[in-house]
């Protein structure tokens, strides 16, 4: 692993996102950190979701194009391939992200490689260390394969994680089948866990419009910072510092520190730039990071949250990874896409975890119960219902067998189960987690909401991502057969998929 023996974090202000100004400054942080990008080269920014519903939720493609550039003018020929990839979020197709985004066109112009990360043979990287969630993890081969990787957050809060800053973002370098595992009160250990795949050379977080409060839709905060580094602790130490939060305090950064990833002493970091450390933090008062639980959370709406805690074995209680926070996240969602989502939605009950209090629901008020480990007894309706966990301990799960959960298939499957339950008390939701996305599908059908997934300006161009998705795999498949049939492999000329060891 490379970890730097000086850890270094560069503060350069910047006002606006003009491509040129932002290529500077990242050459300028490259020669300062003495790195040359060689071999193969690739980019990773935050394109969790884009477009006009998600304007800050991304890296915005002119930090991509000056990033891209910068590499080109400083590697030259010592790169093999230069490329740009990323697995994004609640279930959307890849290649939709990058098009919404504006990085499909400006990859295009620039003749850079793409890579959506679910279409990508999938390596297995063994882990060791102890504490470990598991024996072995997957991630794309571009990520495997690089040799010079560069980290392109979006400075955000999280409303699961506190930040999502540079070890976050490396929620993205899996595909949906193998990042669900582990996606629940044990994220943070999993975001630790990804480090032992790959360290970025280089890290450039886009802190020109930051994004508080939430993950998909937060709110803008004009910070006018790029912030660069070449030590993922060290960076999200300062980074964490700078909106006065102890990075100890985030777990994931805590855990990374103690498995060897870098310091989070700000004594031992050198901070550079044209911005001081004091001058940034004063930039960055006031950002807000959302950790808020879901019970508060939805405090005055149509809607009322009870949590009990996760599994008793996994000593939490409160699974900040997993269902609760998905449902802040869906909720957004569907207030972005309907300002009147609020007023519309009818009241209803959700619970999470193992929660033994009373539900006030009213006649005709439904209840979600949410998750494998949700656990009720009472009365509903004038009628008993007990609701027992389905909950599986994580030991049971294997990252070899995982399945991809088709969007298509969750949509039909919520609104089944929605018309089925109609005049029911209540629906029980299971999976571990209850995907962001399913959320938002149960809240569409229970609440006779407008689903953004299928807005007529959207489905066209998401049902084009989505054939181009299966096809690209099913082509996959094909090629992977015809190797194990013929000892050869068509794929860009490498060797056989889902067997490279790091
Ligand atoms: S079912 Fe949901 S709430 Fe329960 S442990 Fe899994 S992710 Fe957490």
């Amino acid at each position: 692993m490379r970890i730097p023996a000086q850890p270094r974090v560069i503060i350069r202000a910047c006002k606006d996102y003009d491509v040129e100004t932002l290529r500077r400054i990242y050459r300028e942080g490259m020669e300062e950190l003495g790195l040359r990008p060689f071999g193969r080269t690739l980019v990773k920014p935050n394109l969790v979701a884009a477009g006009e519903m998600f304007p800050y939720a991304y890296t915005r493609p002119e930090c991509g194009e000056a990033m891209l550039r910068a590499l080109q003018d400083v590697g030259g020929g010592a790169m093999t391939e230069l490329a740009a990839g990323e697995r994004c979020g609640i279930t959307v197709p890849t290649r939709l992200s990058f098009e919404q985004s504006g990085w499909e066109a400006m990859t295009s112009k620039l003749g850079v490689k793409r890579y959506y990360f679910e279409e990508e043979s999938q390596v297995e990287i063994p882990l060791t260390h102890p504490h470990r969630l598991r024996d072995y993890l997957f991630t794309p081969e571009p990520i495997a394969r690089a040799d010079f990787f560069v980290n392109m957050p979006k400075f955000k809060a999280h409303p699961w994680t506190t930040v999502t800053f540079s070890m976050k973002n490396y929620i993205g370098i899996q595909d949906d089948r193998h990042r669900l595992i582990d996606h629940d009160h044990k994220l943070n250990e999993k975001i630790a866990d990804l480090q032992f795949i790959i360290q970025p050379q280089f890290i450039a977080i886009d802190g020109i419009t930051a994004g508080e409060g939430r993950m998909l839709t937060p709110t803008p905060f004009p910070l006018g910072l790029i912030i660069m580094g070449n030590s993922q602790v060290a960076f999200d130490a300062v980074c964490s510092a700078m909106i006065g939060l102890d990075p100890r305090t985030v777990d994931h950064i805590r855990l990374a520190e103690d498995y060897g990833f870098g310091t989070t002493d700000l004594g031992k970091i050198q901070i550079s730039g044209d911005v001081s450390f004091e001058q940034a933090k004063a930039k960055a008062k006031g950002f807000k990071v959302g950790l808020i639980r879901v019970e508060k959370y939805f405090e005055g709406t149509n809607i009322t949250a009870y949590a009990g805690p996760p599994p008793e074995v996994e000593h939490s209680d409160y699974c900040w990874g997993g269902c609760p926070g998905a449902i802040e996240e869906a909720i957004e969602i569907l207030r972005v896409y309907d300002k009147e989502t609020d007023a519309k939605m009818p009241r209803m009950h959700v619970v999470f975890g193992k929660y033994d209090g009373p539900i006030a629901a009213g006649p005709g008020e439904k209840v979600v119960f949410i998750g494998d480990c949700v656990e009720w007894k009472g009365q509903l309706q004038g009628k008993l219902v007990q609701i027992q966990s389905k909950y599986k301990d994580r030991s049971t799960l294997d990252p070899h067998t995982a399945k991809h959960d088709d969007i298509f298939k969750k949509l039909g499957t919520t609104s089944a189960k929605a018309a089925v339950s109609k005049s029911a008390s209540h629906i029980r939701l299971e999976g571990c987690p209850v995907s962001v996305a399913e959320q938002v599908l149960t809240l569409v059908a229970v609440g006779g909401l407008k689903n953004p997934y299928m807005d007529p300006k959207q489905v066209s161009h998401f049902t084009r991502s989505y054939l181009g998705w299966r096809s690209r795999v099913a082509l996959n498949l094909l090629q992977r057969k015809r190797y194990q049939e013929n000892g050869t492999f068509a794929h860009r000329g490498q060797a056989a998929p889902e067997l490279a060891l790091r």
